[in-house]
Parts: structure tokens; C-alpha cells; sequence
């Protein structure tokens, strides 16, 4: 089977897995431990690949239940969840390819702080694309890892999405670490983006929340049609008409 995994070295300690294209995960190194952010899709064995890239004990976050974000942990010992994402997780888990069982989870929560020794990531909780959607934020690179909560191809037209309002309050509430970060690193793009790019989110949606859909087309997805409402840039937002 060709292989999957492309390693991208974003910094001397933080590595971007791309699996085929389809969903990225990240290796972020301390001294003492090594973070994985997110599985991918459990197409291949996720923790051999990880091991080319360190030898170091890891600890398994994911960003959110969605199965291209968590169908690797079952190569791994334990995997972290944010508690609001574990129904989702279960129905998401079953559609794993491979079969393989999932490891046991454990909750974490927003404020939770993971040490890898001289570098902290920060759990920061960014309820929208789903229920329970995490960041991580490591200030010593400025980076905010954002998983699917906050991306350029934001899918908010999941039966498990947030109402629009209640996600323009969740990103509202990132202005208080707004100065630790510079750069959004999501679960589908090698490359990162501005974190200037939350403004553009925010005013996409308070755009949505006061105009509606009037001029959005519609986007077929696998489990129907959405709307697709533009922002500025390139980027967009799925929605459906209840998430209004
Ligand atoms: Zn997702």
C-alpha cells in the first residue's frame, strides 16, 4: 500500500503529519514529552510514523470526535476528548476503517494545561463546528492549533453544529489570548493562517446572523445540502438555515 503520511517541519519541534490530503495532525515536542494533536484517519499505523519524528513519551489530544480527526487512536495507549464530544466520538469511532479499537479516553477540559517540559499547550474550548471542539495554544511558538473550530472551509452544517450565535461568542472569547498567537494551524492545511483570519470569521458571522442567506448558494455535502456564505478572502462557512 503506497504510504499516506507527508512530514512537514514547521519549526525544529513541531512537525505537520499530512494524511493523503484528506486531514493533518500535528507532533509538537517538549523536553521531557511530545504532543500529538489529533489521530487523522487511521488509515495506517499513525504512532510508527510519529516515531520516526520522536522517541519521546506522547500524550494523544484530539480536537474534536470527527472520525478523520480520531481514527488513529487506536495505535496509541490513551487519547484526551473534551467530555461534550464523547457521544460523537463513539458514533465516529465505529466508522474507523481498520477495525481497530479505540483506546481509553480521558476528559480534558478548557484551562487544562498539558507540560511537555519547557513548553505548555493550553486547552482552550471552541464550542461550534462541534460540541465539544478544542484549541491548543503554545505560546512559545504562537501558535493557536484549531483543529476544524476555526478554519477557511468552516463546516458548521453538522447535526452536531452550534448555532451561529453561540460560535461568534466562542470566538469572541479568544480576544483574551488574541496577543499569545500569531498563527491558526487547523486539521486540514499544512500551511498556517493569520490569526487576524478570526476577525474575518466574526465578521463573516455577524454578517450571517444580521443580512441571513440571501445570495448564498447551495452546497452539496455526503449528508445533504448546505448554504455556503463567502468570506472576504478565498474562505467560507457551511450552514444550514436552523443554525441562523
Ligand atoms: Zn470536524
Amino acid at each position: 500500500m503506497k504510504r499516506r503520511a507527508v512530514l512537514h517541519s514547521l519549526t525544529p519541534e513541531i512537525t505537520c503529519i499530512d494524511d493523503a490530503g484528506e486531514s493533518v495532525c500535528y507532533v509538537v515536542c517538549g523536553k521531557e514529552r511530545a504532543a500529538v494533536i489529533d489521530t487523522v484517519n487511521g488509515k495506517e499505523n499513525l504512532k510508527d510514523v510519529v516515531r520516526e519524528i520522536t522517541d519521546l513519551p506522547l500524550v494523544v489530544i484530539n480536537t474534536h470526535g470527527h472520525v478523520d480527526h480520531v481514527g488513529g487512536n487506536g495505535y496509541f495507549d490513551e487519547a484526551y476528548i473534551h467530555p461534550a464530544d464523547l457521544a460523537l466520538y463513539q458514533e465516529h469511532y465505529a466508522m474507523v476503517p481498520a477495525g481497530l479499537p479505540s483506546c481509553p479516553l480521558h476528559p480534558i477540559e478548557a484551562g487544562a494545561r498539558i507540560d511537555l517540559g519547557g513548553r505548555v499547550l493550553e486547552v482552550v474550548h471552541i464550542a461550534g463546528h462541534t460540541p465539544g471542539s478544542i484549541a491548543l495554544l503554545d505560546r512559545r511558538a504562537g501558535y493557536l492549533f484549531s483543529g476544524d473550530a476555526i478554519n477557511g472551509q468552516l463546516w458548521m452544517q453538522c447535526p452536531e453544529s452550534l448555532k451561529l450565535k453561540d460560535y461568534l461568542k466562542n470566538l469572541e472569547a479568544l480576544d483574551a489570548i488574541r496577543p499569545f498567537f500569531s498563527e491558526l494551524h487547523n486539521g486540514h492545511n499544512v500551511e498556517g493562517i493569520p490569526a487576524s483570519f478570526i476577525d474575518e470569521m466574526k465578521a463573516g458571522v455577524r454578517g450571517l446572523l444580521t443580512y441571513g442567506s440571501a445570495g448564498d448558494d447551495d452546497y452539496p455535502w455526503f449528508r445533504g445540502t448546505a448554504k455556503r456564505h463567502m468570506l472576504r478572502s478565498n474562505a467560507w462557512i457551511l450552514y444550514t438555515p436552523d443554525k441562523l
